[in-house]
């Protein structure tokens, strides 16, 4: 493949890393993700189907886009999800296909997933005491969880566990969750809050990544892993310990000179960044089946419009002042994340 081929934005950042929404729709109530009423219920005919989301996978692959990563909304809620993963995996250009779920339904799907292809699974669980579990996710599934985080390692998966630290909610756990990866072959992350919930923005639940780093290092002993490559997160091998720890710092060490990635929503949109307003459809050029040429040319052009940076990457987080009264003034961001 020559250099031109590739997908490259206006900052030579080449994106290599398609993040796949295969529903806004969720069976979970996040406090920091999803209303209580949830997004509004559409008709399925607003999201692509498998072909179409088949066809433009296929097409982006020719861009050099290699590795695909299925979200939502709870991707696990697609009643199509194990012909999805198959057909994506059959497609020549997809050298890593993985999942990022609540795991709420996983535990009865995982061997199927295995056989028809996923390559890894990054389960989202924001604590592990189970009646702080139900207050942030609004569901009495903590145990359901745990069961399929260990069913996904049981079938062979490389699984990561997102935590999102919520300041007051849940940071006392943080020594925890490192714990489980001390003791389980887990890569365990730790995401700062970002404002894209849909449940709106609260700067005070913000706890900056490197309060996270302290804790962690006073009782573990980490070596950070050096080649970071295309990987938002700042890894760490833990001492005598089975799994890694990640530290994902959005806002106060944003990363976005580094970022590989291009987004597709459920209902057929490109946005060029999670933090950005700018999309571009391409829903209706899959549906009046339009060239590959036509959507190859709405891919370079979603790329050429993607920011050189988030607003936390063009204001530079300043440590001395307290991040509530820095991130008090950003506007909250669209939807869901993803
Ligand atoms: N429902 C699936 C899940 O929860 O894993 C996939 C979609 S969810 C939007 C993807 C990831 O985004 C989850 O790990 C979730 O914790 C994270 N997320 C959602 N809202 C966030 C926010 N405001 N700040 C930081 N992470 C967030
Ligand atoms: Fe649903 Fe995931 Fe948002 Fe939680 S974080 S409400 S599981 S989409």
């Amino acid at each position: 493949m020559n250099h031109q081929d590739y997908l490259v934005d206006s900052y030579g950042r080449r994106l290599s890393y398609l993040r796949l929404s295969l529903t806004e729709l969720c069976n979970f109530r996040c406090i920091y993700c999803m209303p209580e009423e949830g997004v509004p219920v559409v008709p399925p005919s607003k999201y692509l189907t498998r072909d179409e989301i088949l066809r433009f996978t296929k097409i982006i692959g020719r861009l050099g886009v290699h590795r695909i990563r299925l979200t939502g909304g709870e991707p696990l809620l697609r009643e199509d999800i194990l012909d999805i993963v198959r057909a994506l995996k059959s497609i020549e250009t997809v050298k890593e296909l993985s999942l990022t779920t609540n795991a709420s339904r996983l535990g009865p799907l995982v061997n199927s997933l295995k056989e028809a292809g996923l390559d890894r699974i990054n389960i989202s669980l924001d604590s592990l005491d189970p009646e702080r579990f139900k207050e942030i996710t609004l569901k009495d599934v903590y145990y359901e969880v745990l069961d399929a985080t260990f069913s996904a390692l049981r079938a062979g998966f490389p699984v990561k566990l997102n935590m999102v630290v919520l300041k007051g909610i849940s940071d006392e756990e943080i020594l925890e969750f490192a714990k489980m990866a001390y003791d389980f072959p887990l890569d365990v992350r730790f995401l700062e809050f970002m404002p894209l919930c849909g449940t709106g923005w609260k700067p005070e639940w913000v706890l900056p990544i490197e309060h996270v780093r302290q804790v962690i290092h006073q009782h573990f002993e980490l070596t950070e892993e050096k080649n970071r490559k295309d990987d938002v997160a700042q890894n760490y091998m833990i001492h005598g310990g089975k799994g890694k720890i990640g530290l994902i710092a959005s806002l106060t060490e944003s990363f976005c000179d580094q970022c590989s990635r291009i987004r597709l929503s459920a209902d057929g949109s490109l946005y060029p960044c999670l933090f950005s307003d700018k999309e571009v459809s391409v829903k209706d050029l899959l549906r009046s089946h339009a060239s590959d040429e036509a959507i190859i040319e709405a891919i370079r052009y979603a790329a050429s419009i993607k920011p050189k940076g988030n607003w936390f990457y063009e204001n530079k987080f300043n440590e001395k002042e307290s991040p509530i009264e820095q991130l008090q003034s950003h506007p909250m961001i669209r939807s869901i994340g993803g």
